[in-house]
């Protein structure tokens, strides 16, 4: 399949000033060379703690984070490099739908004011049938435009937000969507609804989605690849089922052995025998020498704390670093 979008030695960094006058003091190096490629229509997940960089990546990828090195191409068109009218139509053809719905939409708005705004901003479709087309979109998320056009968002659930979002981003005839934590903000009994729509707007749409969560259940359930991240690092990245499977790195080990088992056949991806994850995260100011994961992991040693393991392809199309490999 063709590659939609690729991520070549991606680095976001952000500067620390401290005093008056201010001094630079450090750098936090919130994504830290990372490569990825994702294909048309697939589903790619990247999968990490709070603070590992993946949220920092989906912005650069939308252009609200320069990159300090590297590039993003979104079908073979470096994305820094495009003149302003094409980047305002390729940031219609990726849409990102943020983890928490009321922050990104305005609570004083009706749902058709909330529609409105995309289109008139991309003046979208003939005057007369812009309602027309909101209605279809409400009905292609399953929320009756009769009963939903005219509520606020005040009034509505947190699955309903979350189906206002995906509207949104659907009006402008995306390709590519990145959806941040789709299913944190929502009861569990939602959850598995909104996973569901997202697949059959999926599989409806030709759309390609780049899922980035800390849950592994919504990870082994939706996603064909996955990279795991660790303070700004790939950890280890391939197919999903290869990993669950067969987990390589001591990190993604672990962070397996923490699911709790909730259905039997779950049974088959919980590797045996590996002892839990312990510590905190450590601050990215303050990193590990040599391996980013080495004050957490049980099987450090001597060449761990002074050299950064690289990336190796371990078997076809799983790679991981790590220098047990
Ligand atoms: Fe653990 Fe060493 Fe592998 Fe890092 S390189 S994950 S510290 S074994």
């Amino acid at each position: 399949m063709a590659e939609i979008l690729t991520v070549d030695k991606a680095c976001v960094y952000f500067s620390i000033y401290r005093g008056f006058p201010k001094k630079l003091v450090g750098q936090i190096k919130a994504v830290d060379n990372i490569n990825l490629s994702i294909e048309k229509e697939e589903t790619y997940g990247i999968v990490g703690e709070s603070g590992s960089g993946k949220t920092t990546l989906a912005k650069a990828i939308m252009g609200i984070n320069p990159l300090d090195h590297g590039s993003i191409y979104y079908r073979h068109e470096e994305l820094n490099e495009l003149r302003k009218r094409d980047k305002k139509f390729i940031y219609r053809k990726i849409q990102y739908i943020y983890q928490d719905p009321s922050s990104s939409l305005d609570p004083r708005k009706s749902v058709k004011d909330i529609l409105m705004e995309p289109i008139k901003v991309h003046n979208l479709y003939p005057k007369e049938e812009r309602l027309r087309v909101i209605g279809e979109i409400l009905g292609a998320v399953d929320l009756p435009p009769s009963d939903f056009m005219s509520r606020y968002l005040a009034n509505l659930s947190g699955g309903q937000k979350q189906r206002i979002a995906i509207a949104r981003a659907l009006l402008l005839h995306p390709d590519f969507l990145i959806l941040d934590e789709p299913t944190s903000a929502l009861d569990v009994s939602v959850q598995a609804k909104i996973l569901e729509l997202l697949d059959s707007l999926k599989k409806r749409l030709n759309l390609t989605y780049l899922v980035i969560t800390h849950d592994l259940s919504v990870i082994s359930n939706v996603t064909n690849r996955i990279s795991i991240f660790y303070l700004g690092h790939t950890m280890e990245k391939g197919k999903t089922y290869d990993i669950f499977r067969e987990p390589l790195h001591p990190y993604t080990k672990l962070l397996l052995s923490s699911i709790p088992i909730i259905a039997e056949s779950e049974k088959k991806f919980k590797p045996s025998g590996v002892p839990t994850i312990e510590g905190e995260i450590p601050s990215f100011v303050n990193l590990p020498k040599g391996c980013r994961f080495s004050t957490r992991c049980p099987y450090v040693f001597d060449k761990c704390q002074s050299l950064e393991p690289e990336m190796k392809e371990v078997k076809g199309g799983h790679y991981v670093a790590c220098h047990l490999y």
